[in-house]
């Protein structure tokens, strides 16, 4: 059985000039797509695939369109009682996972508790100029709002 935990951080550009709230998912402790190339995680997506079995886009590229990082098929999610089985296909190497349901929400969940805490911190950066990538997770996270759309 394989163990998934996630976690956001803020992470701060060489330059100085900006930083990116920056979400990442890990398995076994790994951490499961490299940054340096462009890889970023849907926070709904992953949220959906613990509710339900599909394919999900959870790993996308930072600007939140898959196909833009070489991601044409999405993690393929299946539940059977309760585990959580994913495979995938893209980025390479394809890879198997099985995780245990409950566990998975609680991780899933706590992500979001996570995630929320430290938007409460840095709730005057958010939007301006601190990125949230992928952007949509600003909008599932509550940081941007459809009215508003901050820019
Ligand atoms: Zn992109």
């Amino acid at each position: 059985m394989n163990t998934l935990s996630v976690a956001t951080r803020i992470e701060v550009w060489d330059d100085g000039s900006g930083s990116s709230f920056i979400t990442e998912l890990f398995v076994d402790g790994e951490c499961l797509v490299s940054r340096s190339q462009f890889y970023a995680i849907d926070f709904e997506a992953l949220s959906q695939s613990a509710a339900a079995p599909g394919e999900y886009f959870i790993i996308t590229c930072t600007c939140g369109i898959h196909e833009c990082a070489g991601i044409y098929d999405g993690i393929e999610v299946t539940h059977q009682g309760n585990r959580i089985i994913w495979r995938i296909v893209e980025p390479e190497p394809e890879r198997r996972f099985v995780f245990n349901a409950s566990k998975y929400r609680i991780a899933v969940e706590r992500g979001i508790v996570q995630a929320r805490s430290l938007i409460e911190s840095h709730r005057s950066e958010l939007g301006k100029s601190c990125y949230i990538t992928p952007r949509d997770n600003g909008y599932f996270l509550g940081i941007y709002s459809i009215e508003t759309d901050n820019p």
